[in-house]
Order: structure tokens, then sequence, then C-alpha cells
């Protein structure tokens, strides 16, 4: 204890001495509720409602509530929540980290501030590492909850999106961590409200919190998808790019608006611009090699994208000028610095375009659709709290990142175990030869022994040298959660000897001389018992199903028996010392350490805890510096003398804390990278929420129309230029056949001299704005806003799901670039918002142009739902919007193209009904 804590107390215990009288006040009631019949016991949580709907705060009513939630668990479970569970129930409703160890009850004390806060209605989460202790815990507190009137869901993976909804639509809701993140950003991929799954984020228990806000932290949550479906066909396009013959053009101005000139040519270079446009001899080309009718039909829009990318890539886009190729990969040189741009990437499919030129390997078939840190997640939380055996460590970071303070909550009982100094070898051969012999002097006496180990691979390596001595053990790690479970729970049996990594059966109780439950469930299984029949067995859902009810039965029944079985042998464990925990080196993080003494010591068990540590282990060879190498030659030890640590601790503690500032720094690097996507995340789920709602987008719609105009004139007419450098005739052909005839948009001479950009804009809007009315007319209004929803939906998923991708490749390059002083995050702010402003561009354009080109299919309201099977594709065209056939406004024959742009026959489609 340092002086400062040995002055003033520590911080937790300054905290608890703070909320005694609330425990106080709890305990209080003990009396009055436990004479209470059930019926009015039930009944509190309506009169707790009440008080809530009359203006009392949660606070108000934490000790009833809290008193009602024990009662109930004593009623229902046979349980009741020590004082010190009480006391870590109140950490956890006041949003903050409960430090409580490993068998103290974390479950029964995430209880109370559930049932609490459930009673707001606004839904509470408890959050597991995994499905089986959702479900686990899920199910059995459900029967209290349920007892006191509340729902109880659990959203694990496999579920059905109904059944999700329902679970999370419940008062309180048990989840995983990555399922609950994976539906969070799933919703924000649906394309009606009422696919969401979510309800909103209220308050969150993160079970084991350490390990999900900090282990977990590195990586962030990834929704990937099939990306471009086919990267073949820019090969395809590639080659027949390649057999085109270009011409170059320093710009396309009213006096070479003569397709005469071009009849030789397949496309046209546009120098100035950077376009490329086929010619009619190229279009007619490319409908020969790609056997087409017509290459501008809606349904060829694809080929047409594909086309338009190649000779871009062809025809303009220079290599070692605009770009290199480096190691198989085509990349971006800055047009200003000359810089190389790693991991930027040419978007709408330019870059692929360009790599099927270069002939390297087109990258990435599967794209990020959505992504998320857990940090941004759980941030999203009203309300956050967590628990576990072991955060004081990390202490810092929970306050920094999360804004969480940590209270350590003292054990119900004494901790007894004794936690033995380290000891050093100077070679990992003599380590583990000592950590040989150590397992057996304990096993021959029958304490149990369980091993830790930092990866699979040592795990093994001791397993087969305790094969070679003859002991028989069992190794577990980290892959199948329910095996674990069971064989971590017989850890503790007499004579036991487990290796296992160190966070293999996390969350499982280490019951000194076997765990009852565990061996009735394989007696059960042994009994021939299903898999199915055995977790309900243990389970706690209602039911009135006879062969559940049976199942319950027996094992209540050898759950009896095994429990009076273990007994003796329990008290025979206790004498010889209880479990012995044995590290076979210290992991990165003291945390992950303290987890594995954790084990050792519940509840008042007695127990022992030892590391064992060589001078060639990682952490002391990278990090020990060479002091301790020094003072290992001074001594003149030899492979097989251990130096007991006491001199060294400090050495290996600070190796230690050096590895957990990086890897804080590295969790922090992680995590101000997504806080530049967060930002622009935010803004488009509230732009995609506000188009689910069904909020009237018409006026964005419309001043999108106006800005996407204004935006073009000024690009092809710039301010401040002379008239002989506008591109008229380039501007004419961007709203050609959609906006404006070929008449249009014609000036000559004192005319064009005299032409202002703005009288080009009044112009373009007016007509945009008669177009949007004669549109609106036509559909109905009602049909029209639905229009706009899909379009913009539709618009905002496809380039956002493009912009997290190009966000993606962009982190990945910064770090390669050589930005001299500039810190890397600020470069990927800057440029991820010049993105991000280049995508709103793109969305309004396209969305602008959709709006006044789209056909319905049907007179019906267009269904999002087929939009959404397209967003993620480059086709800009959708099963039920179309874009528009122009038919002059005569009537199509019968065996014409419908107008209506389905691409079958008039007499098959629309014109079925006419004679
Ligand atoms: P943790 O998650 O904190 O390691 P668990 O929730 O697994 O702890 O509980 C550990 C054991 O202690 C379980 O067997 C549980 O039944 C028991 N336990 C916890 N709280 C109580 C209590 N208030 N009364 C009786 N047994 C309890």
């Amino acid at each position: 204890m340092n002086l400062l804590t040995k002055l003033f107390g520590s911080y937790s215990k300054k905290e608890l001495k703070r909320i005694e009288p609330l425990k106080q006040a709890v305990l209080a009631l003990d009396d009055k509720y436990t004479k209470m019949t059930d019926e009015e016991l039930k009944g509190q949580t309506a009169v707790l409602k009440e008080r809530l709907s009359l203006g009392s705060s949660l606070d108000d009513i934490l000790p009833e509530a809290f008193a009602t939630c024990r009662e109930a668990m004593w009623r229902v479970l046979s349980i009741k929540p020590f004082p010190v569970q009480i006391i870590g129930g109140i950490i956890l409703h006041q949003g903050r980290i409960a430090e409580m160890k490993t068998g103290e009850g974390k479950t029964f004390t995430a209880a109370l501030p559930a049932y609490l806060n459930a009673l707001s209605g606004k839904g509470v989460h408890i959050v597991t590492v995994n499905d089986y202790l959702a479900k686990y815990q899920g199910e059995m507190m459900a029967r209290v909850f349920n007892y006191l009137g509340l729902t109880v869901g659990l959203a694990i993976p496999g579920m059905e999106p109904d059944e999700k909804k329902k679970a999370y639509a419940c008062d309180i809701t048990y989840a995983t961590n990555n399922e609950i993140g994976f539906d969070y950003l799933r919703d924000n991929m649906v394309t009606y409200k009422e696919r969401k799954v979510q309800r909103g984020h209220n308050f969150a228990i993160v079970d084991e919190v350490d390990s999900i806000l900090i282990d977990e932290a590195r990586t962030p949550l990834i929704i990937s998808g099939q990306g471009e479906q086919s990267t073949e066909l820019y090969n395809v396009a590639d080659r027949f790019a390649k057999t085109l013959r270009p011409i170059r053009v320093a710009e396309t101005n009213e006096k070479e608006d003569n397709d005469e000139i071009y009849e030789d040519y397949d496309y046209i270079i546009n120098e100035k611009q950077k376009t490329a446009t086929l010619t009619k001899r190229g279009v007619k080309k490319a409908e020969q090699f790609f056997s087409l009718e017509n290459l501008t039909d809606p349904d060829n829009i694809t080929i047409q994208h594909h086309i338009n990318q190649a000779i871009k890539a062809n025809g303009i886009m220079q290599r070692d000028i605009d770009y290199v190729v480096r190691d198989g990969e085509v990349i971006i040189v800055d047009e200003f610095t000359g810089r190389l741009m790693y991991g930027r990437r040419y978007n709408e499919g330019l870059h692929q375009a360009i790599e099927a030129k270069e002939g390297v390997k087109i990258a990435r078939e599967s794209k990020t659709l959505a992504t998320i840190t857990f940090q941004n997640f759980f941030r999203l939380y009203n309300k956050l709290s967590g628990m576990t055996g072991t955060a004081m460590t990390e202490e810092s970071e929970f306050s920094e990142i999360y804004k969480l303070d940590v209270v350590e909550i003292p054990t119900n009982k004494p901790m007894i175990r004794e936690d033995c100094p380290d000891v050093v070898y100077k070679t990992e051969k003599g380590k583990f030869n000592a950590v040989i012999n150590d397992i057996i002097e304990h096993h021959e006496k029958g304490q149990p022994v369980l091993v830790g180990t930092i990866t699979i691979e040592k795990s093994e390596q001791l397993s087969a040298m305790l094969k070679r001595r003859g002991i028989k053990h069992e190794v577990l790690n980290a892959k199948y959660h329910e095996k674990e479970a069971e064989i971590v729970a017989q850890a503790g049996r007499k004579g036991a000897v487990t290796i296992a990594t160190n966070m293999a059966g996390r969350g499982t109780d280490i019951l000194l001389g076997g765990n009852a439950e565990f061996m009735a469930r394989a007696e059960m299984r042994r009994m021939q018992f299903s898999e199915e029949l055995i977790g309900e067995a243990s389970a706690y859902g209602y039911t009135d199903d006879e062969e559940i009810l049976n199942a319950r039965k027996t094992f209540a029944e050898l759950n009896k028996k095994y429990k009076a079985e273990i007994a003796p042998e329990a008290e025979e464990v206790r004498k010889l010392g209880g479990l012995y925990i044995i590290g076979t080196e210290r992991h990165e993080s003291r945390r992950i350490d303290n987890q594995l003494r954790g084990r050792a010591g519940r509840q008042g068990d007695p127990g022992k805890s030892r590391f064992y540590i060589s001078l060639e282990d990682d952490l002391m060879r990278l990090f020990g510096g060479d002091r301790i190498q020094t003072i290992m030659d001074r001594l003149n030890v030899d492979e097989d003398m251990p130096i007991e640590a006491s001199i060294l601790s400090n050495t290996i503690e600070n190796a230690q804390k050096k590895v957990e500032g990086r890897n804080f720094a590295i969790r922090k690097n992680v995590l101000q990278y997504d806080d530049v996507m967060n930002r622009q995340r935010e803004i488009i789920y509230e732009q995609r929420d506000r188009v689910l709602n069904g909020d009237n987008v018409k006026p964005q719609i419309m001043s999108m129309i106006d800005q996407a105009i204004e935006a073009n004139v000024k690009r092809f007419l710039p301010e401040n230029t002379l008239h002989d450098d506008w591109d008229l005739r380039g501007l004419r052909d961007h709203y050609l056949g959609w906006m404006v005839n070929p008449d249009e948009l014609h000036y000559e001479g004192q005319a064009f001299e005299d032409l202002e950009q703005q009288t080009v804009i009044d112009f373009l809007k007016e007509r945009a704005h008669k177009l949007y009315d004669l549109r609106e007319k036509a559909f109905t209004p009602p049909i029209m806003r639905e229009v706009e929803r899909v379009v913009l939906l539709k618009n905002v998923d496809t380039q956002w799901m493009d912009h997290i991708d190009a966000m993606d490749e962009l982190q990945k390059g910064i770090r390669l670039r050589a930005y001299g002083q500039q810190d890397p995050v600020i470069a990927y702010r800057e440029e991820g918002f010049d993105m991000f402003d280049a995508m709103i561009d793109t969305i309004r354009e396209n969305t602008a142009r959709m709006i006044l080109t789209v056909r319905l299919k049907t007179p019906e309201a267009p269904k999002r739902e087929a939009v959404a099977k397209e967003t993620g594709t480059t086709s800009s065209d959708t099963p039920a919007v179309k874009q528009p056939v122009r038919n002059n406004g005569k009537k199509p024959g019968r065996n014409d193209p419908c107008p209506c742009g389905s691409g079958k026959k008039y007499k098959k489609c629309c014109g079925r009904n006419e004679s």
C-alpha cells in the first residue's frame, strides 16, 4: 500500500462509504418484503412503476426495487444477494464498473440494477462474452424477472430477425457483445423501419467488461459482403477498350461539335475535363462486342459503366503519372505533391479498371459494408456499466475512453489465497522442468492444479511433457465454450491436473471437490438424454412440457446426489490447500495474470498461486531490459536454478506496464481512426433514420437537385474564366436526354459572349422543377414521397458502403506514407472528410438524376426491398426503379419495348390488357 492510500484511504473505500447508507436502506427493508405474500411481492413492480410515473427517480426507488428483487430471487432460486452484491448492484446502477472477484456472484449482482432500470420501460441489456453464458444466465434470471412481471429476451447468433426483435423489445435482454453490435450495424442497413430489431440503447451491464471493452477493442466489428459481383467484367471491358481507337482533344467545345470529325474514332479523350466518351462508332463496336441490341438501354447499365471506366483507365489515366504499379498493386500518385498515396483507391470501379489494364490482380472481392469499434458502440448507451474480477489495472483506460470509474467491491468472505512470489529461470527449458516437478509434487498429494499458459502451443508442449511422466490431465484452449466449461468445472476435484490457456472456460466456477451440476449433466448423457433435453434440464425457462419437467426432476435429483458425494471430497481438497494455480509465463497484461490467479480462492476457499518465468519468455526478452540478464550473469546461475524474484519483481511489473501502455496506445489509435468514421456514421445513420421514419424528404430532394445543378454548371462553366474556356457542350451532354433536348443550351456569337453562369443555372433549375412537378403529378404525391425515400436510401447506402471501404483502404495506407511531421490521424481525418464531402456530392448528383428519371415498373409504390438487394453493386439500376425509355409521347406498338422500361415487349407488359 503506498503512502497516499494509507493517508487518505483508497478511492474505492471512499466510494463504498458513500453508498453504505443506500446498502443499509436495502437491507433494512428485508423484513418487510420477507413478510409479503407472493401476490404482494409480485405487485411491487406495478407499485414501483407507478411511483416512477408520478415523478420519482430510479434513485428514489432503488431501495424498494432492490429489496423486491432480492426477495424474489430468494423465492424463485433460493438465493439472496449478499450485502456485497447489493453494493455491486448500486455501483452498476450508477453507471460504473464494479470489480468483483471470480465466484462473488456477478450474475445475481447484475439482476438488481437490471430490475430497477427495467422499471423505466426503456430496456436493459446484459452483455456477456459468449452465447452459452448469455443463454444460461438469461434463462435462470428470467424465472425471477417473469415472477416479477417483467419480460426477458435472449439475443444470440442464429436467431431470426423476428425473434430478435421480440428479444430486444423485452424489459431485459441478455446478449453477447458481438451479436448486439452486429444487430446495431444490421439495423442501420435495413430498408424498412419495422425491420430494425433494436429499440435503442438505454442501459447496458457488461459482464467481463475488461474482456469486451479492452481485449476485444483492438478489432472493430465488420460486416462485409460480396463486393463487385464479378471482377471478370473489368477484364472483358479492358480487352474491349484496347481494341478501340481514341482521339485526343484539348476540349470539346462548340466548334468541334460535329460527330463527323469523330467518324473514324471510337472514343473521345477530353484531356482537360479528364473524360472519355464513346463515339457513335464506339457504341456500335461495343454492341457487337458484347452482343447487345442497344448499349444505352438501361438494362445494360452495368456493362456501360465498365466500358466507361475501361476507356477512362486506358485513355486518360497514365502510368507513372497518375499512378504507379508497385508489387502488383496500383498506387495513386498525389497530383499535387507527387507522393504515393498508399491504400487510397479510385472509386466507382476506376481502380479496378486500371488494375485490369495493368494486368495485376483486381483487388477485393469482399468489401466492408458496415463497421464500428466496441468503444464507439458501447458509447451509444445512455448509461453503461460493467463488472469483472479484474479492472483496476486498466482503471485509467476505462475512465479516459468510457468515462467509467472502477470501484473495488470487497469479497463476501475474506480472501485467504496465498499468492507466492514469482520464480525466475534462465531458460525456458529450466522453467518447464520446474513447472512439471511442481505439478507432480502437488498432484501426488492430491491437490488439484490448474496450469495456465499463454498460447495453445505452450499448453500442448506442457501436455506432452506430462504425458511422458505418466500424469493424467486435461488440456483445453479457448475454442468450444460449452465443453470447456465442463472440463474447467471439474478442475477443483482431488488430484485433477488441468492445463488451460488463460481465457479458457472463463466465467465458469471452479468448485473444490468438483461441480455437481456438471456431473449431473454428464450422468444424464450416460443415461441417453438428448443434448437438448440436458440443456433444458438445467435451464430455467418456463415450460409445461412433460419430458422437460421430467428431465428437470432427474437433474435435480442427480445434482443433490453429487453434491452430497462431493462434500467430503471438497473438505479433503480444502485441507490440502485448495486449488493451486500455476502460471507458466507472465502475460503482457497484469490483468490477465490476475484473472488466472482469481480462479483459486473463491468465496473464502483456500488456494495458492505462483508464476514461473524464464528470461527467454517474450515479455522478458522484449521488455525486460538488460537488468535481469546482468543480475543472472552476476549470480552465475545455471539453467535449473531458480531465483525467487523479489529482487526482480519490479522489473517484471515494469515490463508489463510498458506493454500495457503500448497496447492502450494501439487501442486508442484504433479509436482515433474510428472517431473520424463515427462522426460520419452518425450523419449517415441519422439521414437513414429520417428516411426510415417516413419523414417527408421532398424539401431535401429539391435542395439536392438545385445544388447538383449549381455544382455542375460551375464545373463546366467555371467562374472567372474566359467564355472560351467554358465547356457548354460538356454541360449539355451531361443533361442531354433527361433534362435538356439536343437543340437547347446552344448559344452563338454575342449571345454566347453575354451568357452568364446564373442564367444557365436558372434555366436548368426551372427545367428540373418543372420535370419534377410533372412526375409528382403523374405518380401522385404519396407515391412520389415513397419514390424519394427509395431513391435517397439507395443512393445513401450504395455510396456509404463504397465510402467505408475507401476509408478502410485509406487507413491501411496512410501509415505507410512518409508524412514528415504530420500526424497520420490528422491526415486521415482531413482526407477522410474530403472523401466524405465528395461522397455527399455524388449522392446529391445521383439522387437528382434518379429522381428525375425513374420509372415505376408497376403502378404500386416501389419496394425498397428490391432496391436494397442492389446496394453494394455498381449497377445504378434496380428491378423496381428503372431508367426511362423515351417514346416521345406516342403510344407504343404491341411489339415495341414497353415504355415502363421493363425490357419486355409492350403487349406482354403494360399493354397486356389492350386488345
Ligand atoms: P462470478 O460470475 O462472479 O464468478 P457466479 O455468478 O458464477 O460468479 O457465481 C458463483 C457461485 O456463487 C455460483 O455457484 C452461485 O450460485 C453462487 N452464489 C453467488 N451469489 C450467491 C448468493 N447470494 N447466495 C448463494 N450463492 C451464491
